[in-house]
């Protein structure tokens, strides 16, 4: 796993109350030597606010003749940027910016650590991460090809061979590694002419240095690197060992490891985002749509026009009308058949509405029994039709319960260059003048 930010973090922070003057920041930063103090806020709603101190604002404060008797809580101090302690380093770059240069972390409003960026991105190196796994974890499978101290050498070199593997340990009756002997050294002796037949401890180079299997991974780039091995015989506690690391293996495994981890988080955030664009689509359609009729909302609605607005004005010919339609007396609906019916006929009405418009025309509930229509490329004679198409429909459809019901509607087209609100109030009114006239009737304005 990757480091969480906890682990990265630096945990002596010096800290100081916000109601504490300048003096005292300066003071504990000067005595512990610190480059910055953590300032805190307890407010009265029980929580606490963090700010940061630094010493780039101490010189600023010095350069603008600030008084040090001023309180902390009289300077304009950056509040600090909060993370929670367990977030991978990985992760916690998503939620930072380049310019929150400190970090700290708070748990249940106490004070765990403070971090920087470029503590994060320090971390984001391979050989870190390499600090915490043991060689152990590697080494199963890279055993070491073994054999006692009077085995003939030739017999040596053909497990070697046998083996795939570039170099034999020497080992003594209490399995503990005496020597080595590589394939360099078989040069050497073919180059001496030496007699093969003789025991391989007396070719094999001694004494030979090994590495407890708890030593990390990074430890063991350090001592192939100081000690310029090529390899590294792994033992247990007992001395025994267990395996052999070549330098070649070793940069192979952290590789490796180092792209499967990038892999693991890669795939984290890919998931994460796939979870955010699902959400925010769903986001988006409560956004857009009412409840209970389907139909879109008036926020909605809103968007649709104000395109649509746009477009009439750009174009001479773009015609653009509205319906505006009101139920007739639905308040005695609920009053003698309850809201359930009364929600029925609004989503009956709605049907009715979607059916009975084109494609292109927008249909929304404009609130409680009352819809509207936008009609584009439609004058108010032929938007006029339309709504007495739907007058009719309306009045004639047999719904549940209740039988029938009437609406009475008002057209308007849009004039260029008029604001949205002046189209609705002339709307508004034209319903009004429908509502004023005798109900389940068209009107025009
Ligand atoms: P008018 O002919 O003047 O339009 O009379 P009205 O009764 O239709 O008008 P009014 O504005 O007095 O009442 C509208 C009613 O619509 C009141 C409210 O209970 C009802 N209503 C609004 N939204 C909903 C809804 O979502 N479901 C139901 N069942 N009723 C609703
Ligand atoms: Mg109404
Ligand atoms: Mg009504």
């Amino acid at each position: 796993m990757m480091p969480t930010i906890e682990e990265i973090a630096v945990k002596s922070i010096l800290s100081i109350e916000i109601t504490k003057p300048l003096k005292e920041a300066i003071k504990r930063m000067a005595s512990s030597n610190l480059r910055n103090i953590v300032v805190i806020e307890n407010t009265p709603v029980n929580h606490k606010n963090f700010y940061l101190l630094t010493i780039s604002d101490l010189i600023n404060y010095k350069l603008d003749n600030i008084d040090e008797e001023i309180l902390l809580k009289d300077l304009k101090l950056t509040k600090a940027k909060i993370l929670k302690k367990d977030l991978n380093i990985l992760n916690v770059l998503n939620e930072v910016e380049t310019t929150d240069k400190y970090m700290v972390i708070v748990e249940n409003d106490e004070l765990i650590g403070i971090l920087s960026y470029t503590d994060i991105i320090n971390n984001i190196d391979p050989k870190i991460l390499m600090k915490k796994q043991t060689i152990a974890t590697l080494i199963l499978q890279y055993k070491a090809t073994t054999t006692y101290e009077n085995t003939s050498t030739i017999q040596a070199i053909k497990m070697m061979k046998d083996n795939n593997s570039d170099s034999i340990i020497i080992i003594n009756d209490d399995h503990k590694a005496i020597g080595i002997f590589t394939t360099k050294d078989f040069i050497n002796l073919i180059h001496k002419n030496s007699n093969l037949h003789k025991p391989i401890n007396l070719f094999m180079s001694n004494p030979v240095y090994t590495l407890n299997e708890s030593a990390t991974i990074s430890e063991a780039i350090d001592f192939i690197r100081d000690k310029h091995f090529k390899r590294i015989v792994v033992t247990n506690d007992d001395e025994e060992i267990i395996g052999i690391l070549t330098q070649k293996e070793l940069l192979r495994i952290i590789y490796n490891k180092w792209i499967d981890f990038i892999k693991e988080e890669a795939d984290k955030i890919s998931k994460m985002n796939e979870e955010l664009l699902s959400k925010t689509s769903i986001l988006e359609e409560k956004a857009s749509f009412d409840f209970l009729t389907k139909l879109y909302n008036r926020r909605k609605f809103n968007t649709f026009l104000e395109y649509e607005i746009s477009k009439a004005n750009r174009y001479k010919e773009e015609f653009l009308s509205l319906l505006l339609i009101d139920i007739d007396y639905f308040k005695n609906v609920n009053d003698f058949h309850g809201h359930l019916v009364g929600d029925n006929i609004l989503q009956e009405v709605s049907k009715i509405l979607t059916i009975c418009s084109r494609d292109t025309d927008i249909v929304a509930r404009w609130g409680g029994e009352e819809f509207i229509l936008m009609l584009p490329q439609t004058n108010v004679e032929q938007a006029f039709l339309v709504a007495q198409k739907l007058r009719v429909t309306i009045e004639k459809h047999k719904f549940d319960e209740v039988k029938h019901i009437t609406c009475s509607i008002g057209v308007t087209q849009f004039q260029r260059n008029e604001d949205k609100d002046t189209l609705f109030k002339r709307v508004d009114s034209a319903l009004y003048k429908a509502k004023n006239a005798g109900r389940n009737r068209v009107e025009i304005e």
